[in-house]
């Protein structure tokens, strides 16, 4: 058994146990579902280590540790939010398309179509020359 000091508290504890001491990895357990919805609740925008830190007063060591066990992506930082706003986004804008074209849809797609055949003539037409 070797004990080392714990990265975030300095408590000496059995290091084959994991990177931080039990009493460390109990706070990033409950600490986590905290991150998380705070990232959630940011809607895409930026976050680092240093500004989760911050703005949620964790020590930098225990927002670390949270990257470091795996709880938070180091590639997600920054952009999980984001995607999932995004993705939000698309959805809305499908959905606000789908009901402007069912409102004009009665008379659009003649225009439409007569649109395209004439195009394709006046193609068909120059090629032919
Ligand atoms: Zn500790």
């Amino acid at each position: 058994m070797a004990l080392k000091p714990c990265k975030i508290c300095g408590r000496l504890y059995d290091s084959a146990r994991g990177k931080y001491c039990p009493q460390c990895l109990q706070e990033i357990d409950e600490l986590y579902p905290k991150v998380r919805e705070y990232i959630r609740d940011q809607k895409g925008a930026e976050y680092s280590v240093d500004s989760l830190s911050e703005e949620m007063e964790i020590d930098i060591l225990r927002v670390q540790a949270l990257v470091d066990l795996g709880y938070l992506d180091r590639n997600t930082m920054g952009n999980a939010g984001a995607l999932d706003e995004e993705q939000r986004k698309k959805e809305m804008l499908a959905q606000m398309l789908k009901k402007s074209l069912s409102a004009t849809e009665k008379d659009r797609p003649q225009e439409e179509q007569k649109k395209h055949r004439t195009y394709g003539q006046e193609i068909y037409g120059t090629r032919k020359k």
